[in-house]
């Protein structure tokens, strides 16, 4: 596997940083995580814009262009020989000391990694996903906004290993005033009486880049969708539920909290956004 840092494409043996870099000793640092299906990148210009806006909030200079990272991804695809795999974008504030202050980071580090990824087992796509609402609070906004895609996931991963100990694969993350705000590595959907519904940003949401295809998939089928507050009453009456994400793509829902959603089965609407999704991503993208 060849792995690109800072402009040089090395060998997996070779491909290492340094520890005092504060990617490592803060989590000071933004990723994106992409796919590519067919030889084509997946909505590569969404996810680059997202690695800037993560930046700029929190004042990170990438020391490439927009263009050059779209360059850099597709060329560490294509010196894989892959057509079909995930891609780990990183960037870390770099090396610095000890202490904490980014200011002595002199040079950000840019990562790129072409793999694998099997983020749920396959069947659940067909059986449909049981997840739980946990303890764990979404971060805050005035906190850590969750907009930002940080190498600083312990939120999420406090929130995963809840949904571990109750024996499932995903947990539901309210944020500080009880309202769902998302999963911990992807948005949720419910449909109710045949329009989409799914939490607005400002709940506490990753501006999630499967999360805006699907609501503009659903719209070209005609469907409404909306991004009004949901409570878990709203998730425990809905007739469909699933989770969007470039890893888990879409997920249908079956239960939460033990309950029953809908018919207990991945919903009609569900799967006709599954298929649409499908074939977009076959037959969109940027060349590799
Ligand atoms: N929420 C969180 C917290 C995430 O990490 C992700 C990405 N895995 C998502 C939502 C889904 O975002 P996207 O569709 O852009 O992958």
């Amino acid at each position: 596997m060849k792995i690109f840092i800072d402009g040089k494409y090395l060998d997996e043996r070779d491909a290492k940083i340094s520890v005092f870099d504060h990617g490592l000793l803060y989590g000071d640092g933004i990723f994106e995580g992409i796919r590519a299906y067919n030889g084509r990148v997946f909505k590569l210009k969404q996810h680059i814009d997202r690695l800037f806006y993560s930046a700029k909030a929190i004042l990170l200079e990438i020391p490439m262009s927009h263009a050059e990272l779209m360059k850099a991804t597709v060329a560490t695809i294509r010196a894989n020989k892959l057509r079909d795999c995930y891609v780990r974008l990183i960037v870390t504030r770099g090396i610095g000391t000890l202490g904490l202050n980014p200011r002595s980071c002199k040079k950000p580090s840019v990562i790129i990694i072409a793999g694998k990824i099997q983020v749920y087992p396959p069947e659940l796509y067909a059986r449909g996903m049981d997840i739980v609402t946990v303890p764990t609070v979404r971060n805050l906004h005035s906190a850590l906004n969750p907009a930002i895609k940080s190498l600083n996931y312990l939120n999420n991963i406090l929130a995963k290993i809840e949904a571990n100990n109750a024996g499932v694969e995903e947990a539901v993350m309210l944020n500080g005033e009880g309202f769902v705000a998302e999963c911990t590595a992807d948005n949720l959907f419910i449909v109710k009486n045949g329009e989409l519904f799914t939490p607005p940003l400002s709940a506490g949401a990753l501006y999630g880049i499967t999360r805006q295809t699907v609501i503009e998939l659903a719209q070209e089928a005609g469907l409404k969708v909306s991004e009004p507050n949901l409570t878990r009453y709203d998730l425990f009456n809905a007739d469909e539920c699933f989770l969007t994400g470039t890893g888990a793509e879409i997920m249908p829902v079956i239960k939460i909290d033990g309950r029953v959603i809908g018919s207990g089965k991945p919903g009609v609407l569900t799967r006709k956004l599954v298929e649409d999704y499908h074939a977009l991503t076959k037959s969109s993208g940027e060349p590799i």
